[in-house]
C-alpha cells in the first residue's frame, strides 16, 4: 500500500470513529465523570466495531492492523471530546501475549478478547511502595505444586472492576538473587473472575479524574500455573516490549485531547465579545493558542514518526519516549489555554472543559513520568551518566 492509500484509510478510520463518537457526547461523559461510572456502552460500541481488537491478529480473531490505525481510533475518541482509558490498554496489554505467550493462551484468549467476550484492562504493576523503580516490587508469587500462590498489593490499577483478566508483574524469585535487579520478575494472565472473594480483594480509589483505578491486594491467592507467561523470571522484560505501544498510544490520546481544547478554544474566542469586539482579536489570546497549535502539530510529527517506525518493526523506544513527553506537554498547554481563553465559565462542567483538563493532565504522569523520559533521552541518547 502507498501512502496517499494509507493516508485514505486512516481518514477512512478518522470518520467512522467520529460518527461512532457523535452517539456519546459531552452529557455522557459529564455524567460518568460525576458518578464515577464506567463507559459500559461505549465500550460496547467500540468493541461491537471491531476497534478494540484492531491490533489483534486476523488468526485470532481481530482485524491484524498496526499501530497507526491504533492510535488513529484513540486519538479520534479524544479529539471528539471523549477519553479511550476506560479501555485503550486491552490495546497494548494484549501485546505481551500476543509476542510471549503459549499458543494455547494465544487461542485460548485472543479470540475471546476481540470479541469483547473477555476483557483484558488491568495491568497490574504500580505498587504503592516501590514507585516508579519497578525492580522493588514486594508482590511474590510462588510455585506450589500447579498453582502458584500470590500475595501482595498494587495501587492504580485502572479498570480493574471491568476486566475480566489481569496482567500482573510479580516477582518469582528475590531481586538479590538475580544477575540484575530486574530480574526474577515474572507475568500472569490473572483470571479475576474466579479470584475476587478467594484472595483478590479489589478497592476502589476516588480520583481527581474518572480512571476507574483501584488497590489490589492479594492474599494467598492461588493461580493456576499455566497462567505465568513467557518463562519464569523474565517478566520485566516482557513488558518493556509493551512499553513502546503503549506510549505511543497514550501520546496520539494527548494529540487529540490537544486539538479538541485549541478547537473548542478557538471557536469561542471567535464568539466571544468583551470591550465590543471578539476576545480573539486580543493578541494575548491569539498567541497562546497560536502557540499551541504550533507545538501540538510538532508532537504530532513524533508521535507519527514514533508509531511508523514500530509499525515498520524498527527501534523506536527514543521516539516513542519523546512522542509521549511532547504530546503530553502540548495537550497539558492547551488545556491551560482553553481554560484561559473560556474566562470563568471553562470552570463551568457544561462546556466539558474542566474535564478534560483533569483528564489530560495525568499523562504528564502515567504512565511514566516526564522525568523519567527526560532521564532515559540523557542516558540513552546523550550518554550522560545514569542517575540512578
Ligand atoms: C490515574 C492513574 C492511573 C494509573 N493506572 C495504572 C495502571 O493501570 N497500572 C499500573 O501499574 N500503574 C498505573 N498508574 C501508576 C503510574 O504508572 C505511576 O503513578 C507513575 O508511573 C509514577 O509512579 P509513582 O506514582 O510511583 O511515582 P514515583 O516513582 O514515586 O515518583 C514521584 C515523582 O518523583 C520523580 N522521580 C522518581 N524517580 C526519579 C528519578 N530517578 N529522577 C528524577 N525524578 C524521579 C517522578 O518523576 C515523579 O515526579 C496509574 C496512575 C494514575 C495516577
Amino acid at each position: 500500500m502507498n501512502n496517499h492509500e494509507h493516508e485514505d484509510d486512516l481518514q477512512a478510520i478518522r470518520d467512522s470513529v467520529e460518527k461512532l463518537c457523535d452517539g456519546f457526547p459531552g452529557e455522557y461523559w459529564r455524567k460518568l465523570d460525576r458518578e464515577r461510572g464506567y463507559p459500559t456502552a461505549f465500550v460496547e460500541a467500540l468493541t461491537e466495531a471491531g476497534y478494540l481488537g484492531c491490533l489483534i491478529p486476523e488468526q485470532y480473531g481481530g482485524s491484524g492492523l498496526g499501530i497507526r490505525e491504533a492510535a488513529t481510533i484513540l486519538e479520534t475518541v479524544h479529539r471528539s471530546g471523549g477519553n479511550g482509558a476506560a479501555c485503550h490498554a486491552q490495546m497494548y496489554i494484549m501485546g505481551a501475549l500476543l509476542r510471549h505467550g503459549s499458543e494455547t493462551q494465544k487461542q485460548t484468549y485472543l479470540p475471546e478478547i476481540a470479541s469483547g467476550r473477555l476483557r483484558l484492562q488491568a495491568f497490574g504493576v504500580t505498587e504503592p511502595t516501590s514507585g516508579t523503580d519497578t525492580s522493588r516490587i514486594r508482590t511474590t508469587a510462588v510455585r506450589d505444586g500447579d498453582t502458584y500462590v500470590v500475595n501482595g498489593q498494587k495501587v492504580w490499577t485502572s479498570r480493574a472492576e471491568h476486566s475480566d483478566l489481569m496482567l500482573l508483574l510479580a516477582r518469582t524469585a528475590p531481586r538479590e538473587a538475580g544477575k540484575k535487579p530486574h530480574d526474577g520478575m515474572s507475568i500472569f494472565l490473572v483470571d479475576m473472575r474466579d479470584a475476587v472473594g478467594h484472595g483478590l480483594t479489589i478497592k476502589p480509589i476516588r480520583a481527581m479524574l474518572n480512571h476507574n483505578s483501584t488497590e489490589v491486594f492479594f492474599d494467598d491467592l492461588r493461580i493456576p500455573a499455566s497462567s505465568l507467561i513467557g518463562e519464569e523470571g523474565k517478566g520485566f522484560r516482557y513488558i518493556l516490549d509493551g512499553m513502546n505501544a503503549e506510549r505511543i498510544l497514550i501520546a496520539h490520546e494527548c494529540i487529540g485531547d490537544a486539538r479538541w481544547f485549541i478547537a473548542k478554544g478557538s471557536a469561542y474566542a471567535k464568539d466571544r465579545r468583551v470591550f465590543d469586539r471578539p476576545i480573539g482579536q486580543y493578541q494575548g489570546i491569539q498567541f497562546p493558542l497560536a502557540q499551541c497549535y504550533a507545538e501540538t502539530e510538532a508532537a504530532a510529527l513524533m508521535t507519527t514518526k514514533a508509531a511508523e517506525l514500530f509499525d515498520a518493526g524498527a527501534a523506536c523506544g527514543t521516539e516513542a519516549n519523546m512522542a509521549k513527553l511532547l504530546a503530553a506537554d502540548a495537550s497539558w498547554h492547551a488545556a491551560d489555554v482553553c481554560m484561559q481563553t473560556y474566562g470563568g465559565f471553562a470552570f463551568a462542567e457544561e462546556y466539558d472543559i474542566e474535564r478534560k483538563f483533569r483528564e489530560t493532565r495525568l499523562y504528564r504522569t502515567a504512565p511514566i513520568s516526564a522525568n523519567l523520559i527526560l532521564s532515559y533521552i540523557a542516558e540513552h541518547v546523550l550518554g550522560l551518566p545514569r542517575s540512578f
